[in-house]
């Protein structure tokens, strides 16, 4: 009996490498965002601006629409690439923001941005295949491809070139690779890729034969120049998944409701996929995105106007100093700020600023070394508060800059 328990012991079934994996070993750069967390619990008066999510809630008549539907029955299972309807409203709203012929059965519909990374990606590579991606990143896109058991391997965006990605530094990375996943407008740099870095980008792809896989969740947040969605270049269609999302253009985080736009044999393949992972999204949900979708656009300029007067206040406040730049502030509801003028790293910075202001930002570093020396600022608090938190900000970065080395 002892020798069947020491083998039941030692036969103890392991986790998959593909799991276990998928957070990097070593700090992931938000030990800053748990100890603001932590100070505010504390009841400190901490100004948090890390999160990149709305200081409003859902509109309560999205919320009505939602209860009405699961009231008139939209609860049980529910299509699942989407429903006809919402796959058609996603697919109009892209047809009329890019002009690229788009239909209901080029839309999966899923559970929020994130979902659709993961499930973008799972289309495209394979086990061990290398799926490239841009330095500073959003946070979780080295976790996304190693959980679909592909490497993750980033081509640097430098603050000098302005955070746009160098098709020849893409083109030194792409051989072998299976894909590139970009991000534009951008978290965290507030960057919109211009039409030659967009261009430079689908010249790449094609020339070595990668998917791209362009994250728009960003693309109702416009602020200076144009929006081109990749997907819309020549011959970029037949190789291009959008990731799209309602979190951001109409506040809607929480309800979970995203997309991947792609060839139609592609999502055909992710309905597959989604009908043996998720299962879909209820249908209430998908009542409640329809409703919202059908307010147009001029609700999702309302959604984003806040973030245009902070945007604002931050040009402002910054031509009255000059210790530290912003990245250009393009689009989406971050400013990215060059603090390197104080001596200090991004995530030096940020702890100091914490502990003397109790302002919480986030550390470049913490997006990838590219942003290293920058903090990155979320406005998602009110514009007064906003202007005040900022203010102090570069006030202690010119106290910083002027100390002596
Ligand atoms: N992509 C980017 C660039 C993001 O910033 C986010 C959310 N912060 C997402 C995707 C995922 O958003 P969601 O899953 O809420 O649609």
């Amino acid at each position: 009996m002892a020798a069947g328990f020491l083998a039941a012991m030692t036969q103890h079934p392991t986790l998959s490498r593909r799991i276990t994996s998928i957070s990097a070993a070593g700090p992931d750069g938000w030990d800053l965002f748990r100890r603001a967390r932590a100070m505010r619990e504390a009841g400190l008066p901490v100004i948090e601006l890390t999160i990149g999510e709305h200081d409003i809630r859902t509109a309560p008549a999205i919320l009505q629409a939602m209860h009405a539907a699961a009231l008139d029955g939209h609860t049980g299972y529910s299509p699942i690439p989407g429903s006809p309807a919402l796959r058609a409203a996603v697919a109009a709203r892209l047809q009329a923001k890019t002009g690229v012929a788009t239909g209901p059965q080029n839309i999966l519909i899923t559970p929020g941005g994130q979902a659709a990374l993961f499930a973008a990606h799972h289309a495209v590579c394979d086990e061990g295949d290398t799926a490239l991606f841009i330095d500073p990143h959003y946070a979780t896109y080295p976790g996304t491809i190693r959980a679909v058991g592909a490497r993750p391997v980033t081509v640097t965006a430098r603050a000098e070139t302005g955070f746009q990605p160098r098709a020849a530094d893409l083109a030194a990375a792409a051989p072998g690779a299976r894909s590139l996943l970009i991000n534009s407008p951008n978290n965290p740099t507030a960057v919109i890729y211009s039409r030659a870095t967009l261009e430079g980008i689908a010249g790449v792809v094609q020339d070595h034969g990668l998917w791209l896989i362009s994250d728009e969740v960003y693309d109702s947040q416009i602020w200076e120049g144009d929006h081109l969605s990749p997907r819309a270049l020549p011959g970029m269609a037949a190789r291009t998944l959008v990731v799209g999302s309602l979190s951001k253009s109409h506040a809607m985080t929480g309800s979970r409701v995203g997309w991947v736009c792609g060839p139609e044999a592609a999502i055909a393949h992710l309905t597959d996929l989604q009908t043996n992972t998720n299962y879909g999204i209820a249908g209430f949900v998908q009542q409640a995105a329809i409703f919202a979708l059908a307010q147009g656009a001029a609700f999702e300029a309302q959604i984003g106007a806040p973030f245009a007067r902070r945007r604002a206040i931050t040009l402002d406040l910054l031509a009255r100093q000059n210790v530290v730049r912003a990245a250009p502030m393009q689009g989406a509801m971050y400013a990215m700020l060059d603090v390197r003028a104080t001596g200090m790293s991004g995530e030096g910075f940020a702890q100091a600023l914490l502990d003397a202001e109790h302002i919480a930002v986030m550390p470049g570093e913490s997006f990838g070394a590219a942003a290293a020396g920058h903090v990155r600022v979320a406005m998602t608090v009110g514009d007064d508060a906003y202007a005040d938190a900022l203010a102090r900000l570069l006030a202690f970065a010119q106290a910083r800059a002027e100390v002596p080395a």
